[in-house]
């Protein structure tokens, strides 16, 4: 379903005109007894800007996340929303931020309105004006059909949108959202990345939103990518790849340690092995194939050539792979 664009309501008062970031993090550090989640992080959000937290399990993104939504108190470093200190003044933070957690948090056994009602009553929300908004948000998520219902008989799709209504009901500047599509089919997954592109193009909400998924990254404005609790790369996702440059040559072999090492003698370029594979970034890839092929016949079981990819600066920045258990990623390969 195309998520239905209303204009049933003017856009949140800012208070962004004071402020340039909405979000500001500075050398966050959390620790869990010995393990450290987080290890030093700072960037900023700006108003209206889908920004997308993005790293493998483990990374440090539910930490973050936590932080900002004010549930967890970091060991150390800053994190201000809209002006507010999470750690000073986080009574008066939660009124700029709405949050959507993993967790299903909307009562299967109410209806859609006792939903949204309750969640009002809890921001000091009453009467015809909560009347008012709940209708108004509803048309925003496309469910003004759907109040009277109980939540039990949605999709799982629907649910995640009356999350999104219960998260935006008192007019926030910020959403936050943790891995808002986990469980939702490819359909359900591109409403909910519509109706964020909406809320952020009409209402001028900053969204932040946790994924592992490099095609919902890909969606965002800019990046924060994480590993092991570092900032690994910040920017458009079309900054980040351009900084590779050229191409990235992925070749399959028996022995790719030593392929690799071959390679880097003869050619004088950074190949490494992973997995399987042999990889390398390279300015026209295409060009350098034909002569990786001749130098060792029999060696390269197959290849690809292919544009730089998230995944890829993630790999350039770390040097190694977003997932580790799985496979390398399969480019349009080519038998050889
Ligand atoms: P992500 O959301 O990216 O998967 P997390 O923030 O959940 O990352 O975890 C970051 C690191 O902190 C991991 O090494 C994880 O094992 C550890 N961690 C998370 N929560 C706890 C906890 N409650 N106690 C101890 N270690 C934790």
């Amino acid at each position: 379903m195309t998520p239905k664009l209303s204009a049933v309501e003017s856009p949140p008062e800012l208070h962004t005109n004071r402020i340039e970031a909405i979000i500001s993090v500075r050398d966050l550090i959390h620790r869990y007894q010995d393990r450290t989640a987080l290890n030093g992080v700072s960037f900023e959000v700006r108003p209206a800007e889908l920004f997308g937290l993005l790293g493998p399990n483990g990374s440090g993104k539910t930490t973050l996340f936590r932080i900002l939504s004010t549930l967890m108190v970091p060991s150390a470093g800053t994190a201000q929303i809209a002006g507010l200190d999470v750690v000073r003044e986080p009574a008066a933070l939660r009124r700029h931020i709405g949050v959507v957690f993993q967790a299903q948090s909307v009562d299967q056994k109410l209806t859609t309105y006792e939903n949204l009602w309750h969640q009002g009553h809890l921001y000091g929300l009453r009467g015809a004006a909560l009347k008012q908004r709940i209708k108004e948000i509803l048309t925003r998520v496309g469910l003004q059909d759907r109040a009277r219902d109980r939540v039990e008989t949605f999709s799982g799709g629907m649910q995640r949108r009356i999350e999104l209504a219960k998260g935006l009901l008192h007019h926030p500047e910020v959403l936050l959202l943790d891995e808002p599509t986990t469980g939702l089919d490819p359909g359900a997954r591109r409403d909910l990345w519509q109706y964020l592109q909406i809320l952020r193009d009409q209402e001028r909400v900053s969204v932040i939103v946790t994924t592992h998924l490099m095609e919902e990254a890909e969606r965002c404005d800019r990046l924060a990518i994480l590993n092991e609790g570092k900032l690994v790369a910040l920017g458009t996702p079309a900054e980040l790849t351009r900084e590779i440059g050229g191409d990235v040559v992925l070749l399959e072999a028996h022995e790719p340690e030593e392929l690799a090492g071959r390679i880097r003698n003869m050619f004088h370029i950074d190949a490494i092995a992973m997995g399987t594979h042999v990889r390398l970034e390279i300015e026209n890839g295409h060009r350098f194939v034909p002569d990786v092929v001749e130098a060792f016949p029999g060696e390269i079981q197959a290849l690809s050539v292919s544009k730089p990819t998230l995944e890829d600066v993630f790999i350039h920045r770390t040097g190694h792979k977003f997932w580790n258990e799985e496979p390398m990623p399969q480019k349009g390969k080519r038998k050889y």
